[in-house]
C-alpha cells in the first residue's frame, strides 16, 4: 500500500514552468562575478520581514573580487546607504528591459567612483541616492564595475546580485538568465507540519499543530514511522525544507512547493517574480509564531483572507482540505530547486470521525478582545491608547492588553497583543509622558523582549505625548538618553601624519537611542567620511584634501536624542 501512494505522488507545476520558461525571451548574462559562482542565498529565500530579492554570490569570505557588468547597458541608480545594500549598483539595460542590481560593494570603478565622490562632496553626504542621466555612466557587458565588499546589512563578504523588470520594477529569479551554478543535490524536506483549521478538526486526536520529522532524502522522503496520520475536518499544512548546491555548505531557499492530496492541488508555490511592496506577505505565509519562539520557518499552505502574495499558484481551496470521508487519503509534497532537482515526501492520512467532535477551545477572557482583520481596532485609557488600522491584521485574531507598573522605565510597561502574531500594517501607540525632571526631547520608547536588550523605536513628541508606529506587537516603555556618543581614535596618530597613514579611522557608539548623525571637517571644510554600523566604524580615506603642513580635524557624532561629542585634533602632514 505504502508503495503505491509513491507512485501516485504527482506533480503538475514543473511541466507548466518548464512551458513558461521557454515563453520568455531571457537574455544570456556575462557572470557579476569573474571566479566561479557559488550561492550563499538563493531568490525568494526566507529572511526576516522579507523574501531574499536576489541572489547571494560567494566571494571566497574577502572583500575584493572583480563584479562585471551583466549585460551592456547605463548607470541609472547608485544608492549608499549604511544599511540595506550598503553601496549599490543599478544598471539598466535598455535592449532587454532589465535592471540589474548590484549590493554590499566595497568600492566603485574609478569613473563611478569620481562621479559619486563629487556628488557627495556637493551634498555633504555620505548617504546619497543618486539617478545618473543615461548617457553619462555607460557601461559594456563584462565591464569592471566595482569590487565586490560587505557594506550595509551584510553578515559577511559577498555580492547581492537582482534582476528586475525595467518597467514595473519586479524583481525576477536571476538563474532564469544563464547563470552557472552547480547543482546536482535535490532539496532537503525536513519536517512537516498539519494544523487543524477549526475546533471540530483533529490531528492524532488532538485539536493543535503536529509537527512531524521526515525521514529519508530526495525522492526516498518519507514520515519517519511509516504510520498514516490520523485526522478528521479541516486541515492545512506547513513544510520546512531548503536547498543545498554542489561543493559549498550554505542551506539555501527552494524553488518551488507542491502539495497534492489525491488529486487535488492543495498549495503550489514558485520563485519567480514579485514586487517589493508584497514582501511583508512573507510573515503570512510561515507560520510565524513558530518562527517567532523556534526560529524555524514552516512554508503554510493555507492562504490567509488578507495575503495578497502573488507567488502562489491557482489553489482552488485557499490552502486547507476537508476530510471529512472515513477513508485513506494520499498526500504528496513536491519540493524542487532551479535546476529541477526534486524531492517528494509521500505520506498516507487515515479519515476516522472522532468520539468527540468538537475540541475544548480556551474561554475567552475579559482581558482580551476579537479584533476584526478588515475593520481594525482602537483603544484608550488614562495613561496611552493605541490603533490598530484596518487590514493590518492578516486575520481575525483575539488580542490582550495590559500594563505592568515598575521602577526601571519612565512609565508603565505596556503590551499589546501578542508578538507571535504579524502585522502588515503598523499600529500606533500613544503614551502619555508622566511628570519627568528631563527634557522631554531626551525620551524615546523601547520595545522590550524577555533577556534582551532595550529597542529604541523612532517616537514623535507632542503636547505632553510621546507617540510611535510599530509593526510588531509586544511591549513598550519610555526611557531617556542623556548620555553622548563616544569617540574613540582607531589608528593613532599624533602631532604628525606620515604618507604611510591612508586611512583616519573611529569606532563612534551610542548606549540607548544609537548614532543619529555626524559630521567631520577638515581644515573647516566638510570632510566624507563612511560609516559602517555594524563594525562601529567611521573612517576617511586620505586624498589630495589632506595637504602638506598643519591640517584641523573635527568629528561632532549625535546620538538619536540630540547629545553630542566632539573630537578635535590639529596635526602635521609630513
Ligand atoms: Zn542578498
Amino acid at each position: 500500500m505504502k508503495h503505491i501512494v509513491a507512485f501516485f505522488c504527482v506533480f503538475y507545476i514543473f511541466s507548466g514552468l518548464v512551458f513558461s520558461q521557454q515563453s520568455l525571451i531571457k537574455p544570456d548574462l556575462h557572470p557579476p562575478l569573474e571566479i566561479p559562482l557559488y550561492l550563499s542565498g538563493t531568490f525568494g529565500e526566507l529572511r526576516s520581514d522579507h523574501f531574499h530579492a536576489g541572489v547571494d554570490l560567494r566571494t571566497q569570505t574577502v572583500e575584493g573580487h572583480k563584479v562585471l557588468a551583466v549585460d551592456d547597458g547605463y548607470v541609472s541608480r547608485i544608492a549608499i546607504s549604511t544599511g540595506g545594500y550598503g553601496k549599490a549598483l543599478y544598471i539598466t539595460h535598455p535592449s532587454t528591459g532589465l535592471t540589474s542590481v548590484y549590493g554590499h560593494l566595497q568600492r566603485f570603478n574609478k569613473e563611478i567612483g569620481e562621479y559619486v565622490k563629487a556628488k557627495q562632496y556637493a551634498l555633504q553626504s555620505f548617504q546619497v541616492n543618486l539617478f545618473p542621466e543615461a548617457a553619462r555612466l555607460v557601461v559594456k557587458k563584462g565591464e569592471l564595475i566595482a569590487l565586490s565588499g560587505n557594506t550595509g546589512s551584510s553578515g559577511g563578504p559577498h555580492l547581492h546580485f537582482e534582476i528586475r523588470d525595467t518597467p514595473s520594477q519586479q524583481i525576477m529569479n536571476p538563474l532564469s538568465f544563464g547563470l552557472k551554478i552547480k547543482d546536482y543535490i535535490r532539496p532537503k524536506i525536513v519536517e512537516i507540519a498539519v494544523y487543524p483549521e477549526n475546533d471540530s478538526a483533529f490531528i492524532l486526536g488532538e485539536n493543535k499543530r503536529y509537527i512531524s520529522s521526515v525521514a529519508g532524502w530526495g525522492e526516498q522522503h518519507r514520515l519517519p514511522a511509516n504510520e498514516p496520520l490520523t485526522v478528521w475536518g479541516e486541515l492545512s499544512f506547513g513544510i520546512n525544507t531548503y536547498d543545498t548546491h554542489n561543493d559549498t555548505p550554505n542551506k539555501n531557499g527552494v524553488y518551488s512547493i507542491e502539495l497534492m492530496i489525491d488529486s487535488t492541488i492543495v498549495f503550489s508555490m514558485a520563485m519567480d517574480r514579485f514586487s517589493f511592496d508584497e514582501t511583508l506577505y512573507i510573515n503570512s505565509l510561515i507560520d510565524y509564531g513558530y518562527y517567532i519562539q523556534n526560529n524555524t520557518r514552516f512554508i503554510r499552505t493555507k492562504i490567509d483572507p488578507l495575503n495578497k502574495l502573488s507567488l502562489y499558484g491557482d489553489m482552488p481551496h485557499t490552502g486547507s482540505y476537508s476530510f471529512m470521508e472515513e477513508r485513506e487519503y494520499t498526500g504528496c509534497y513536491t519540493v524542487t530547486d532551479h535546476h529541477g532537482n526534486i524531492s517528494k515526501l509521500p505520506f498516507t492520512l487515515v479519515a476516522q470521525k472522532p468520539l468527540i467532535d468538537t475540541a475544548d477551545t480556551e474561554v475567552a477572557t475579559d482581558s482580551t478582545v476579537l479584533v476584526q482583520a478588515s475593520e481594525g481596532y482602537s483603544y484608550k485609557e488614562q495613561s496611552f491608547s493605541y490603533s490598530i488600522p484596518a487590514r493590518a491584521l492578516y486575520k481575525d485574531e483575539r488580542l490582550t492588553q495590559y500594563k505592568i507598573r515598575q521602577n526601571t522605565y519612565l512609565s508603565d510597561v505596556i503590551c499589546i497583543g501578542d508578538e507571535k502574531i504579524p502585522l502588515h500594517k503598523a499600529i500606533q501607540l500613544h503614551i502619555n509622558i508622566p511628570e519627568l525632571s528631563l527634557p522631554e526631547e531626551k525620551l524615546l520608547v523601547v520595545s522590550l523582549k524577555n533577556d534582551k536588550p532595550p529597542v529604541p523605536l523612532g517616537v514623535k513628541i507632542e503636547n505632553g505625548t510621546i507617540s510611535l508606529k510599530t509593526r510588531k506587537f509586544g511591549c513598550f516603555a519610555i526611557m531617556a538618553d542623556t548620555l553622548p556618543p563616544q569617540i574613540r581614535q582607531k589608528n593613532a596618530f599624533q602631532d604628525t601624519l606620515t604618507d604611510s597613514v591612508t586611512l583616519l579611522r573611529f569606532e563612534i557608539e551610542d548606549e540607548l537611542s544609537g548614532i543619529g548623525s555626524y559630521r567631520a571637517e577638515l581644515n573647516d571644510n566638510w570632510l566624507l567620511m563612511e560609516y559602517d554600523p555594524k563594525t562601529k566604524t567611521l573612517f576617511y580615506e586620505v586624498d589630495e584634501r589632506l595637504t602638506k603642513g598643519k591640517n584641523t580635524f573635527k568629528l561632532i557624532v549625535t546620538d538619536k536624542q540630540g547629545n553630542a561629542s566632539v573630537f578635535r585634533k590639529t596635526f602635521i602632514k609630513l
